[in-house]
Protein backbone atom coordinates (compact mmCIF):
# COMPACT_ATOMS: atom_id res chain seq x y z
CA UNK A 1 0.00 0.00 0.00
CA UNK A 2 0.81 3.39 -1.11
CA UNK A 3 1.90 5.56 1.81
CA UNK A 4 2.62 9.14 2.86
CA UNK A 5 6.74 8.55 1.41
CA UNK A 6 5.55 6.34 -1.42
CA UNK A 7 3.46 9.92 -2.33
CA UNK A 8 6.58 11.91 -1.68
CA UNK A 9 8.67 9.84 -3.86
CA UNK A 10 6.36 10.03 -6.78
CA UNK A 11 5.98 14.04 -5.89
CA UNK A 12 2.40 13.85 -4.81
CA UNK A 13 3.12 15.08 -1.98
CA UNK A 14 6.15 17.93 -1.02
CA UNK A 15 8.98 16.62 0.97
CA UNK A 16 12.39 19.14 1.49
CA UNK A 17 15.04 16.61 -0.45
CA UNK A 18 18.17 16.58 0.65
CA UNK A 19 19.43 13.95 -1.70
CA UNK A 20 17.95 11.70 -4.55
CA UNK A 21 19.41 8.99 -7.05
CA UNK A 22 17.62 6.39 -8.85
CA UNK A 23 16.90 4.12 -6.15
CA UNK A 24 17.06 6.40 -2.60
CA UNK A 25 15.47 9.36 -1.55
CA UNK A 26 16.45 11.18 1.45
CA UNK A 27 14.20 13.94 3.15
CA UNK A 28 13.94 16.19 6.21
CA UNK A 29 11.65 15.24 8.57
CA UNK A 30 8.70 16.96 9.12
CA UNK A 31 8.95 16.98 12.97
CA UNK A 32 12.56 16.80 13.83
CA UNK A 33 13.20 15.06 16.62
CA UNK A 34 17.13 16.65 16.70
CA UNK A 35 18.57 19.66 15.27
CA UNK A 36 19.42 17.47 12.11
CA UNK A 37 16.73 14.79 11.43
CA UNK A 38 16.84 13.32 7.65
CA UNK A 39 14.72 10.20 6.38
CA UNK A 40 16.61 7.54 4.18
CA UNK A 41 14.80 5.28 2.30
CA UNK A 42 14.51 3.08 -0.76
CA UNK A 43 12.24 3.99 -3.56
CA UNK A 44 10.76 0.52 -3.64
CA UNK A 45 8.27 0.08 -1.73
CA UNK A 46 9.00 -2.22 1.35
CA UNK A 47 7.13 -2.11 4.47
CA UNK A 48 9.64 -2.33 7.17
CA UNK A 49 13.14 -3.58 7.83
CA UNK A 50 11.93 -7.31 8.70
CA UNK A 51 10.39 -8.00 5.02
CA UNK A 52 13.53 -7.04 3.06
CA UNK A 53 14.69 -9.84 0.87
CA UNK A 54 17.79 -10.60 0.12
CA UNK A 55 17.57 -9.30 -3.16
CA UNK A 56 16.63 -6.52 -1.22
CA UNK A 57 20.20 -5.61 0.32
CA UNK A 58 22.01 -3.93 -1.81
CA UNK A 59 18.84 -1.18 -1.68
CA UNK A 60 20.24 -1.08 2.34
CA UNK A 61 23.92 -0.67 1.02
CA UNK A 62 22.84 2.56 -0.93
CA UNK A 63 20.90 3.56 1.94
CA UNK A 64 23.59 3.19 4.36
CA UNK A 65 26.26 4.35 2.12
CA UNK A 66 23.81 7.94 1.45
CA UNK A 67 23.72 8.53 5.39
CA UNK A 68 27.54 8.52 5.87
CA UNK A 69 27.55 11.08 2.75
CA UNK A 70 24.72 13.36 4.35
CA UNK A 71 26.38 13.06 7.80
CA UNK A 72 29.46 14.25 6.26
CA UNK A 73 27.48 17.07 4.79
CA UNK A 74 25.78 18.37 7.66
CA UNK A 75 29.15 18.08 9.21
CA UNK A 76 27.99 15.46 12.26
CA UNK A 77 30.19 12.60 11.68
CA UNK A 78 31.62 13.29 15.48
CA UNK A 79 28.39 11.96 16.66
CA UNK A 80 25.20 10.97 14.97
CA UNK A 81 22.52 7.85 14.91
CA UNK A 82 21.46 5.69 12.30
CA UNK A 83 18.37 3.60 13.27
CA UNK A 84 14.60 2.14 11.67
CA UNK A 85 11.65 0.90 13.42
CA UNK A 86 10.48 -1.89 12.78
CA UNK A 87 6.83 -2.55 13.46
CA UNK A 88 4.30 -0.42 15.60
CA UNK A 89 5.63 -2.06 19.18
CA UNK A 90 9.02 -0.17 17.85
CA UNK A 91 6.80 3.22 17.61
CA UNK A 92 7.11 2.56 13.44
CA UNK A 93 3.86 4.88 11.57
CA UNK A 94 4.89 5.24 8.04
CA UNK A 95 5.17 1.59 6.69
CA UNK A 96 7.63 2.34 4.11
CA UNK A 97 10.69 1.17 5.03
CA UNK A 98 13.44 4.10 6.63
CA UNK A 99 16.60 5.03 8.36
CA UNK A 100 16.51 8.03 10.68
CA UNK A 101 19.51 10.03 10.82
CA UNK A 102 19.79 11.91 13.83
CA UNK A 103 22.45 14.39 15.06
CA UNK A 104 23.13 17.97 15.82
CA UNK A 105 22.72 17.58 19.68
CA UNK A 106 23.72 15.29 22.20
CA UNK A 107 21.60 12.43 22.14
CA UNK A 108 19.94 10.57 24.75
CA UNK A 109 20.32 6.86 25.73
CA UNK A 110 18.39 4.34 23.99
CA UNK A 111 14.93 2.73 24.67
P1 LIG B 1 8.60 6.13 11.99
O1 LIG B 1 7.77 6.54 13.19
O2 LIG B 1 7.75 5.37 10.98
O3 LIG B 1 9.87 5.43 12.33
O4 LIG B 1 9.07 7.47 11.31
C1 LIG B 1 8.22 8.27 10.56
C2 LIG B 1 8.80 9.67 10.57
O5 LIG B 1 8.17 10.40 9.54
C3 LIG B 1 8.56 10.44 11.87
O6 LIG B 1 9.81 10.83 12.41
C4 LIG B 1 7.69 11.61 11.44
O7 LIG B 1 8.04 12.81 12.12
C5 LIG B 1 7.96 11.73 9.96
N1 LIG B 1 6.85 12.23 9.16
C6 LIG B 1 5.53 12.01 9.34
N2 LIG B 1 4.82 12.59 8.36
C7 LIG B 1 5.71 13.19 7.54
C8 LIG B 1 5.57 13.96 6.34
O8 LIG B 1 4.49 14.19 5.82
N3 LIG B 1 6.72 14.42 5.78
C9 LIG B 1 7.95 14.18 6.34
N4 LIG B 1 9.02 14.69 5.70
N5 LIG B 1 8.11 13.47 7.46
C10 LIG B 1 7.00 12.98 8.05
Amino acid sequence: MTTIFGKIIKRELPAEIVFENDKVLAIKDKYPAAPIHILIMPKKEIPDFQSLKPEDYPLIEECFKVAQQIAAQYGITGGYRLLTNNGSLAGQTIFHLHFHLLGGRQLGTMG
